[in-house]
């Protein structure tokens, strides 16, 4: 990144910086730091490059690294659900139900979770909404978050429309706006009106310009292009970076709930390259940050650039490093995933920062590698862009109740058939015990339920226990019975169906060459005990004769009962 991060940080601010920076690092990599040399003369750049090698040192935060060691330096927070456009790719016609203003994030928290993130590594927040400068502290909100940048904050970004920024702009530089998106979508004014339901088209213009004019780099305009609106003015815009240091960003047409998006409307990023290739045959090329999400070119000679936001048909999430922040407070990993916590709800009963930090390490670990496909994006609900900033499931807040000790049991059976019966019992299954390799696969599954299932807590197991026994009377069963105790806040019912799934499974593909017709069955929870109902017996059914009669199920005589399992079978526990 080139950004000059001391454009409002004054000299002396930047050297108090230096010694609160190391404190933060190990001390042999403070030793390390300090060895490095410093080839520039310039104090002020001496101090940049100290910094960034400091920053390159400093282990980065393991509550924003998720499990396939994508490090999130990049915090997109929704300022406003309100916009004073309606564009019809983005909002559905009937408008979206906008949540009552107290739900909202209020400044205060908006700095709170900002100033959280910035203290873990993020380095570059974006506001963004509905449209962020219809919100009346814009100018209050930057510059508090201007105040982040000797902690190491590089990048105050905003989206906006560009209606009413014009005039709100130096102020928004002054306080530390130092990058900005104005969305464009056409040059024609009547087209503008078209597809935003309003007019003011000269004035995203004026915005623009204004923009260069103070020096905004990068100064970039977002497109989003469908076919048959504005497709036949890409060229247009190509045109534009002739003379304007822009950078110019086609967006492939995106499916939100009620934007009646469809296969035909979109036109895929290859397709825009090659015909801006039979206009502008020179196109280069541009190298990319390893983060940029768009894919860079220029045309030679022109002062601007232009490029394409793939979303759709090459997706970025190998490198993606963004979380996003809906303006009504729910942490979201993924822009089209589901999965929300609400962090607003957290703040306002008072959970510290700590607790804080692990609930935003657990989302972030359940990340997933990539988002779902084009076509099964299309299908899924999400929320409209303009509610995103671009299903509400949401985890149980567990922050304000007490710990208890809580156990739960869970038992199924997998129908293996008689041979591999056989072949189980006298342990001679070519791939190796089937037994032992499911107890273990039981037991490591149960420590991974909260990376498993999206909206499980993730919990210290103090002990995970998994028994597999053989009944040939039963249809020639394997059943399996795990027992998960933990001291915490919420249930581990979760773990010990997860446990129980898990060894199945692998009974299931151990004994698979042999065993054709396999069944699964009989997955229940048998027992729970602790939090606010005691011991909570479930219904067993008749295929567990051997943990009948329930009220025996407490936890000691659900010790002899485990036993009494633990003589016909293996046992391993954690
Ligand atoms: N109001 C601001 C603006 O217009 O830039 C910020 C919010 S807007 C939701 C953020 C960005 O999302 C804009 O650049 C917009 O063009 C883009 N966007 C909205 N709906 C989209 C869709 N269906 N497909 C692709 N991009 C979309």
């Amino acid at each position: 990144m080139s950004y000059n991060i001391f454009t409002r940080v004054s000299f002396e601010n930047a050297k108090g910086l230096i010694p609160h920076m190391i404190r933060g690092i190990s001390t042999s990599k403070s030793h390390r730091v300090d060895t490095i040399n410093l080839r520039s003369e310039n104090p002020q750049q001496r101090i940049k490059e100290r910094i960034s090698a400091i920053d390159k040192e400093r282990p980065f935060s393991n509550f924003l690294t998720d499990r396939f060691d994508r490090q999130h330096t990049y915090l997109r927070i929704s300022i406003t659900e309100r916009c004073n456009l309606r564009c019809n790719y983005c909002m559905p016609a009937e408008g979206v139900d906008l949540t009552p203003v107290h739900n909202l994030l209020s400044t205060e928290e908006i700095i709170r979770i900002s100033q959280l993130f910035v203290s873990q590594g993020v380095n570059k927040i974006r506001l963004t909404g509905g449209e962020p400068t219809v919100r009346k502290d814009i100018v209050e909100l930057i510059g508090e978050l201007g105040k982040l940048k000797p902690q190491g904050l590089q990048t105050i970004a905003m989206t906006s429309n560009g209606i009413a920024l014009k005039r709100k702009l130096p102020k928004l530089v002054e306080n530390g706006l130092n990058s900005l998106n104005v969305s464009m979508d056409t040059l024609d004014p009547y087209k503008f009106e078209l597809i935003s339901r309003r007019k003011g088209l000269d004035r995203v213009l004026e915005t623009i310009d204004q923009g260069i004019a103070l020096g905004i780099r990068p100064m970039k305009v977002n497109c989003v292009v469908i076919r048959g609106v504005n497709d036949q003015e890409v060229l247009d815009f190509v045109e534009l970076t002739r003379n304007k240091p822009i950078d110019m960003r086609f967006i492939e047409y995106m499916p939100f709930d009620g934007n009646k998006w469809n296969k035909k409307k979109l036109i895929p990023y290859r397709e825009m390259l090659d015909n801006i290739k039979i206009k502008y045959p020179d196109v280069r090329k541009l190298s990319n940050d390893s983060h940029d999400t768009s894919k860079a070119f220029n045309v030679p000679g022109y002062v601007g650039r232009f490029g394409f936001i793939t979303s759709m048909t090459d997706h970025f999430c190998g490198t993606c490093n963004r979380l996003r922040i809906t303006a009504d407070g729910n942490l979201k990993v993924c822009l089209f995933g589901n999965a929300e916590v609400s962090l607003r709800d957290l703040l306002r009963e008072n959970v510290p920062d700590q607790q804080l930090l692990e609930i935003i390490g657990s989302a972030v670990k359940n990340k997933r590698k990539q988002h779902a496909g084009m076509f099964e994006l299309a299908e899924t609900k999400n929320r409209p862009m303009i509610l995103i900033g671009g299903g509400r499931a949401s985890m149980v807040n567990v922050s304000t109740k007490s710990s208890t000790y809580r156990t739960a049991t869970a038992f199924g059976k997998v129908h293996i058939g008689r041979q591999a019966f056989e072949l189980v019992r006298t342990n001679t299954m070519k791939k190796g015990d089937v037994l032992t390799t499911a107890q273990i696969a039981g037991i490591m599954a149960a420590k991974q339920t909260g990376n498993l299932i999206p909206l499980c807590h993730p919990l210290l197991l103090s002990h995970v226990s998994v028994d597999l026994t053989l009944d040939e009377k039963d249809n020639y069963a394997v059943k399996i019975l795990s027992k998960v105790e933990c001291e915490g806040k919420t249930g581990v019912e979760m773990e010990a169906l997860t446990a129980v799934s898990i060894a199945a499974l692998t009974v299931f593909d151990m004994c698979k060459a042999v065993g054709k017709e396999m069944i699964i069955c009989d997955l229940k929870v048998v027992e729970k005990t602790g939090g606010k109902m005691g011991t909570k017996p479930f219904v067993v059914s008749t295929v567990l004769p051997f943990i009948v009669p329930i009220p025996s199920l407490n936890s000691e005589d659900g010790d002899c009962i485990m036993k009494s399992v633990r003589n016909t079978g293996s046992t391993l526990t954690h």
